[in-house]
């Protein structure tokens, strides 16, 4: 499949633009996410309608906690990425092209149409797993399928790409959650191999364009666990994106390329503190505890969801997404 967003140069190579690496291509080479490759002069989407992983999963694993709560929604991921983060938990298909990558499946639009039917819990589809947003030309033709029959679709991101192909998938997405690696730019270029200012920006036009976001920090042991730091992230969160913006502060542990050893506890919960000053729904994830899981109305303290593991529990008086003690609005619903 040609792939969108490139232009032709001089000497039969080619100009990716569908992220901020801008890649520039000679005959035969792929791009640094490994899915876009040069071939004779055209640039080829080498993952259009291929998939490393296929499930049925609850929204809260991806994770999104003011989304449809409760419910599950079909789950796929291809191959690829366009970062390089030294712990990724999913490097076997983050850091595999279509030739390197045995297991894999192509699947159409309305295969999947057919598939996320076969389950009546299940909302839509999750673009997922790797790095979903490299696989543009796959995903924009599932997401219009799905939205015209009625479906939700989620992307979870690192959201390392560029304006006009973001604009392109914000016509058919109705959740998003985006990973921030690092509030530091210089840390988030050495870790990931990318830069912080994109995401970023990118993190304000979802919020902007009325999508319903979530964010996630994976708190790196020794990479971005300054204190000081993470406040300034928070301070960024409140004053671009609300303070009703969820976050999920989640545990690193040793993965990939990176050993050093799992975040302390003690760390996580000085990092929820800080950010209870500021935010109004905070989560741990990776890591168990009763103490941060629930969803409490941020305006008068009812609880709203009860949660142990993906077992969870809406209160069916605010099942319509409103807290049914004072009104007020804690998450999308029907
Ligand atoms: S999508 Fe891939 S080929 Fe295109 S600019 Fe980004 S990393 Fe390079
Ligand atoms: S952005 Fe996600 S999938 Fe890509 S390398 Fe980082 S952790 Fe892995």
């Amino acid at each position: 499949m040609e792939a969108q967003y490139y232009s032709v140069l001089e000497g039969g190579k080619v100009h990716c633009r569908l992220c901020p690496h801008s890649c520039k291509l000679g005959d035969g080479k792929a791009g640094i996410c490994r899915i876009r490759r040069n071939i004779g002069g055209k640039l080829i989407a080498e993952g259009y309608e291929t998939y490393s992983a296929i499930s049925f999963d609850p929204i809260e694993k991806k994770p999104l906690y003011h989304f449809y709560p409760g419910t599950e929604i079909l789950s796929v991921g291809g191959l690829g990425c366009n970062m390089r983060c030294k712990w990724c938990q999913n490097c076997e298909i983050s850091q595999s092209g279509v030739e390197t990558r045995v297991n894999k499946k192509q699947m159409t639009a309305r295969q999947l149409l057919q598939l996320a039917g076969s389950r009546n819990k299940n909302i839509g589809i999750a673009y997922t797993y790797n790095e979903p947003t490299i696989a543009f030309e796959s995903n924009i033709q599932v997401a219009r399928l799905f939205r015209k029959e009625g479906y939700k679709n989620v992307l979870v991101s690192n959201g390392y790409l560029s304006e006009i192909p973001l604009n392109e998938y914000l016509k058919y997405i109705d959740a998003v959650n985006l990973d921030i690696k690092a509030f530091n730019p210089i840390t988030h270029l050495q870790f990931t191999g990318a830069r912080l200012e994109p995401v970023l920006k990118n993190a304000v036009k979802i919020f902007k364009a009325g999508i319903h976001l979530e964010l996630t920090y994976l708190v790196v042991s020794s990479v971005n666990d300054d204190e000081t730091e993470f406040r300034d992230f928070i301070k960024w969160m409140v004053k671009e994106l609300g303070n009703e913006t969820p976050l999920h502060i989640s545990r690193y542990f040793p993965r990939h390329e990176f050993n050093v050893e799992a975040t302390n506890p003690a760390t996580l919960k000085s990092f929820v503190k800080i950010a209870q000053e500021y935010l109004d729904y905070i989560y741990l994830g990776n890591y168990i505890s009763q103490e941060y899981e629930h969803t409490i109305c941020a305006e008068c303290k009812e609880l709203i969801i009860e949660r142990e593991g993906y077992h969870v529990r809406v209160s069916p008086l605010s099942g319509d997404g409103n807290c049914n003690n004072c009104g007020q609005k804690v998450f999308v619903a029907d």
